[in-house]
């Protein structure tokens, strides 16, 4: 049985913490009384430079909820480096990481098929987002739009699948010693090289707050995800310079 620690970032999210808190330890307690993680199992919170009330509910929380715990960092450094942090820090005392926005707009369900899968042997489990009808229709489009682009570039990524995954220990051990910078774990993660599997995640709507995800950071992530691992468009650009 696996020592299971669920990391989620959160950046000013006060809206949704008590839901999520709530979400996720009726869930934990499920599969401790099913007998598949360990009941050391918990939450780790990571506060990501909110300004909001967000780190005093962790505290809260942790106080009162002993499934709960939570990282604080000393600024906002965005989705991939928060989720990198919670990993990095989960990766000492579990065996098992699950990453998962505190929203739960990800399928809980898949979460407990994650463990299944893991506990037949896979090192990696992605959740597939099998539906996003819940997204609004430009997220959608765009979404799509770049994980074509991205396997049109020739880039090995999870088509439709964000940041909600397993990884087993040994699988964090290896990311642990990728030097790369500009972090895009989307594209990272396949390369490592373990048995790895999916799962069916269906996106349900964000119950409170708001996305924390603007325009602006959606496109450095997609500037990360194609300057990262392909060096095409510079190719692309010196053929142009040529043509000019
Ligand atoms: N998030 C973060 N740092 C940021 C932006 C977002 O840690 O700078 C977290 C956020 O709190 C949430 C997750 O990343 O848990 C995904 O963000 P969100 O749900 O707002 O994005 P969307 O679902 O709209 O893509
Ligand atoms: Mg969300």
């Amino acid at each position: 049985m696996p020592r299971l620690v669920i990391v989620s970032p959160c950046y000013n999210e006060e809206a949704i913490l008590a839901y999520s808190a709530r979400e996720l330890t009726s869930l934990l307690e499920r599969l401790i009384a099913a007998g598949k993680i360990l009941p050391t199992s918990h939450v780790l919170y990571v506060n990501d430079g909110s300004r909001d009330r967000t780190w005093e509910l962790i505290e809260e929380l942790h106080r009162e909820n002993h499934f709960i715990d939570g990282l604080c960092l000393a600024g906002n450094v965005g989705h991939q480096s928060a989720i990198m942090a919670g990993m990095m820090t989960a990766r000492d005392f579990a065996d098992a990481v699950v990453t998962i926005d505190a929203d739960l707009q990800d399928d809980l369900g898949a979460l407990e098929e994650m463990i299944d899968r893991y506990l037949e042997g896979y090192d990696i489990v992605y959740g597939v987002k099998v539906s996003r009808t819940a997204d609004p229709l430009l997220k959608r489009t765009s979404a799509l739009a770049f994980y074509r682009l991205q396997s049109a570039m020739g880039i090995r990524a999870i088509y439709n699948h964000a940041d909600f995954r397993l990884m087993s220990r040994r699988a964090l051990d290896a990311l642990a010693c990728y030097p790369e910078r500009n972090l895009y774990l989307r594209g990272i993660i396949p390369q490592l090289g373990y048995a790895s599997t999916t799962v069916d995640d269906v996106i349900s709507e964000r119950v409170a707050g708001e996305s924390k995800y603007t325009l602006r950071k959606m496109l450095l992530l997609a500037v990360d995800g194609i300057t990262s691992f392909t060096t095409r468009p510079i190719s692309w650009i010196i053929g142009m310079g040529l043509l000019c």
